[in-house]
């Protein structure tokens, strides 16, 4: 039984690394950037909240960094004036759906289109240039995703060092974790409205900054960097 379980899981590694899967992955989206350049990418998902915004902004303002914010569509607009400071300072701002819902769940590809399409109307009444970056919530894709998100000529916007900020955990841990394993390329996943991770924030940016590393936004690592 235990060897069948590792056989499976082995075979479904296989799959998604090497198999069909990854080559839309790669054509399709990005998880992480160029392993020889000492490029990396700030990202926070499911916000704006209605309050810590201002406070990422002011954290990352002093060392000059920009990060993507993966915003849901449905709270942009409630919050419109922070989604414009965050645009204003700089920031990217990217598609996380208009109400957060587990898209590779979704049997539909016009739902998944729609939630993309809606999150992507609200920022243009905002009068934020288009993003061409989505993340699925909770991080899973599958075929129907990919086929709504070639349609609506958008990118999947995945991570390679997940924070699990979520959690709670203390701003020890994430400092931690991030100046522990950070790599050239990595896309680090955060969350909006975390105060331990604002409070993570400068001392993630001076560690990896001392060590050689400049900080873009998701669009920039795609784009090959600005540096
Ligand atoms: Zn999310």
């Amino acid at each position: 039984m235990l060897r069948k379980l590792l056989l499976l899981s082995l075979a479904a590694f296989l799959f998604i690394e090497w198999g069909p899967l990854s080559q839309e992955r790669h054509k399709y989206g990005i998880a992480s950037g160029d392993p020889f350049v000492r490029e990396i990418v700030l990202t926070f998902d499911d916000g704006p909240r209605e309050t810590g915004m201002q406070e990422i902004i002011a954290a990352l303002e002093p060392y000059n960094v920009k990060a993507t914010f993966f915003v849901v569509g449905k709270f942009a607009q409630r919050f419109g004036r922070v989604t414009l400071l965050l645009h204003k300072a700089g920031h990217e701002l990217a598609n996380h759906t208009f109400t957060h819902p587990r898209l590779y769940q979704d049997p539909s590809v016009e739902h998944i289109m729609l939630q993309a399409k809606r999150c992507d109307d609200v920022l243009e009444e905002l009068g934020i240039r288009k993003t061409r970056f989505l993340r699925p919530p909770g991080g899973g894709w599958n075929t129907r995703i990919f086929n709504a998100m070639r349609r609506k000529n958008l990118k999947l916007g995945l991570w390679s060092l997940n924070t699990a900020d979520y959690t709670g955990r203390p701003k020890e841990e994430i400092v931690n974790l991030v100046l522990g394993s950070a790599r050239p390329g990595d896309i680090i996943l955060m969350h909006s409205g975390m105060p331990n991770t604002v409070e993570a924030l400068p001392e993630i940016v001076r560690g990896l900054q001392k060590r050689g590393f400049t900080f873009v936004r998701l669009e920039d690592l795609w784009n090959g960097g600005r540096t």
